[in-house]
């Protein structure tokens, strides 16, 4: 039996694993009979052959073995713990990234709100200072129109010329009025505010414009050449109703005047208006 002695097993399982032959089965069973130094050469050669830099390319597609160093094995086939940390690099930097992109994207917003906002107080400020500016100038023209009435007289002269006749007896009778003389066409406007109650033809005037005064009084106008208001208009003291003529009983052109306090009663209208500030 020349297996047992040593120098026969040193020539057997060994040295055929050396000369380039890989580990199988059989190498498995022959090495678990070797000596424990000698397994361990046997396990180490066997890891050796696991990637043969010298063998044929078919051998090293052949599936590693289910044999030989139990730890190599395990450090082989075990995933390196480098080797997944690129990937949660990768993420963490992507994830970075996102958070920057994100806040950039937050700024962005807050920028646009504050542009927003900016231009909504600029807009209310423009219009509260369009509204300062209506507000001022409905004011001013208030004031003026407060200026205007208070510069407005209650009574004027009925119209410009030289008074020529007087209220009173005049040759053997009554003139009820007075007379201003003046060109034809000069404007006869009414003395006081009130409403145009006759416009038109009357025996001995012409024409003739009767105003009803707010406290009742009656203003008469006669011997206008062109009446220029009718009747139930609403006139203004100083505006103008008539024009000046020659028409009716007249001597030459001017204008006949009358009062009838209280609608019926005939009065010196000198005396009227000058009670009126009014001189004529
Ligand atoms: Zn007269």
């Amino acid at each position: 039996m020349p297996a047992t002695s040593p120098d026969g097993d040193r020539q057997s399982p060994a040295p055929q694993v050396g000369e380039g032959q890989h580990a199988d089965a059989g190498t498995s069973i022959r090495t678990a009979i070797l000596p424990p130094h000698r397994q361990l050469m046997a396990a180490l050669l066997a890891a050796s052959a696991l990637v043969p830099l010298s063998q044929p390319a078919e051998a090293q597609e052949k599936p590693v073995p289910e044999y030989g160093n139990v730890a190599l094995k395990a450090f082989v086939r075990q995933p390196s713990p480098e080797s997944p940390a690129p990937a949660p690099v990768s993420d963490a930097t992507e994830l970075h990234q996102i958070d920057l992109a994100v806040k950039a994207e937050e700024e962005r917003q807050e920028r646009i709100e504050r542009k927003k906002a900016e231009r909504r107080a600029a807009k209310a400020k423009a219009e509260a200072k369009r509204e300062a500016e209506r507000e001022a100038a409905e004011r001013a023209r208030k004031r003026a129109a407060a200026r205007r009435a208070a510069a407005k007289p209650d009574f004027v002269r009925p119209a410009s010329g030289r008074l020529t006749s007087g209220f009173g007896a005049r040759w053997g009778t009554t003139h009820t009025g007075i007379d201003i003389a003046n060109d034809i066409g000069t404007p006869i406007v009414a003395v006081a505010d009130g409403t145009v109650i006759e416009a038109g033809p009357a025996s001995g005037f012409g024409l003739w414009v009767k105003v009803r005064h707010d406290d009742g009084t009656v203003t008469v106008y006669g011997h206008m050449n062109r009446i220029t208001a009718w009747t139930g208009q609403r006139v203004r003291a100083g505006q103008r109703i008539a024009t000046i003529g020659n028409r009716g009983y007249s001597t030459g052109p001017h204008l006949h005047f009358e009062v009838w306090v209280g609608g019926s009663t005939k009065v010196d209208p000198r005396g009227w208006l000058a009670a009126r500030g009014v001189s004529v």
